[in-house]
């Protein structure tokens, strides 16, 4: 509808400097908002009180048609919108039916009665204390005159993040990578809990988030996976990268076949750490020759499609590790040898099933998306996964509640 507005207030500015004009403008701002909101409801109640049928009806009889007005003022009702507290004057009518008294502006506003913060705000807040601390959070909206608390942030966040479900996408491909982090728990050391994400590829490149779940450092990988099962099953075959416990997947039964690939980006660094265990020292000639021959051993070429050269490079890289296995054993090093006679049956799968170039870890980008905004503070386990959530779902799946979009 188009309508006029028009106001009319008297400022004190003491100089055109932008810095007094700026602050006058922020002083302007906040007694606009409510008196916008007010204009703007009133102009539309207006109109609507004209017409025969009411976008409202009695919430007594259901009546749609027969209103009066009782009130264009009433009680104020306080909510948040991204500019701040709107105060606004309640529009109130009166069943001409049953006689009931109703407020309408919250209707017309589209948002639940009552609450202060409306959905819509929560899931703006929600985004913004995901994406930044909520210090910063804190300090953005205040440059726009107004202070937001930061437990509304924190608040906002928890209730996004607990609405976001992830899954599988049968339209895109039958592919996936799954890994941890570990991330910084309050009153639990470092390495204590570890967040688990699931990333399946997608056809025009990059990557969606399909599963995440928090669990033990290396365990509790069920709670990740679990929850895939289903999607799974709308797939012949599915290739997971992963270095995680994927016993749960047994429950896929024969329908679906899992072509399971150890990480080869991961190999090479876990590794080092289970050489560390040995007592192996570091750079030195043991060490170096081991870590070269697997990280050579790792190293696939991407793009060779000729499956007898494929067969041959796998036997080749096969018999390579054997041997590196045997090296170990002969040098007493016990965890080593477990560790690469644990990795060897899934380590080429990707290349003979002709899924290339699967060298990189395509997860960790997605860790360090994570990290960056998880390493700010400690947190509650479900403060975690909320926020995570719901800045993964922004980076990778398309939720943008600024967009009006879902998840
Ligand atoms: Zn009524």
């Amino acid at each position: 509808m188009k309508m006029e507005y028009q106001v009319s207030v008297h400022i004190d500015i003491p100089e055109p400097t932008l810095k007094a004009i700026t602050q006058a403008y922020m002083r302007l701002f906040p007694m606009l908002l409510s008196d916008f909101f007010n204009t703007v409801l009133g102009v539309f109640a207006e109109h609507y009180m004209r017409l025969r049928r009411k976008p409202f009806r009695c919430e007594r009889c259901g009546n749609e048609e027969r209103f009066s007005w009782k009130t264009r003022k009433g009680k104020i009702t306080a909510l948040l919108c991204l500019f701040g507290l709107l105060r606004l004057a309640q529009l109130q009518v009166k069943c001409s039916g049953c006689g009931h008294k109703m407020y309408i502006t919250r209707k017309l506003l589209g948002v639940e009665p009552k609450v202060k913060v409306p959905r819509q705000t929560v899931m703006k807040l929600g985004l913004l204390g995901a994406l930044s601390s909520f210090r910063v959070a804190q300090k953005i909206v205040g440059m726009f005159g107004w202070v937001l608390d930061r437990m509304t942030i924190w608040r906002s966040v928890q209730r996004v993040g607990k609405q976001i479900r992830f899954e599988l996408d049968a339209q895109e491909q039958p592919m996936g990578q799954a890994d941890g982090t570990g991330i910084p728990i309050r009153g639990i050391r470092k390495r204590g809990k570890e967040l688990k994400v699931f990333v399946q590829l997608k056809r025009r490149g990059g990557v969606r988030i399909a599963g995440l779940a928090i669990g033990d450092y290396e365990g509790g990988w069920e709670k990740l996976f679990e929850p895939l099962l289903e999607g799974l099953r709308s797939f012949k075959r599915f290739f997971l990268v992963t270095d995680g416990d994927t016993n749960i997947l047994q429950a896929l039964g024969e329908r679906v076949k899992v072509i399971f690939q150890r990480c080869l980006w991961h190999i090479p660094h876990q590794f080092k750490w289970v050489l560390w265990k040995d007592g192996v020292k570091r750079k030195s000639q043991p060490w170096v020759y081991a870590l070269a021959e697997l990280l050579d051993i790792c190293a696939v070429r991407a793009y060779v499609d000729q499956q007898k050269l494929i067969r041959q490079m796998v036997r080749r890289k096969q018999q390579r590790l054997s041997e590196l296995i045997g090296y170990c054993r002969q040098q007493g090093w016990r965890h080593s040898v477990t560790y690469l006679e644990n990795a060897a049956s899934d380590m080429f799968t990707g290349l003979l099933n002709r899924f290339q170039g699967r060298t990189v870890s395509l997860v960790e980008r997605v860790m360090r998306t994570v990290n960056m905004r998880i390493n700010v503070g400690k947190w509650s386990v479900e403060g975690a996964l909320n926020a995570t959530k719901i800045r993964l779902a922004y980076y990778y799946n398309g939720f943008d509640p600024c967009l009006d979009r879902a998840a």
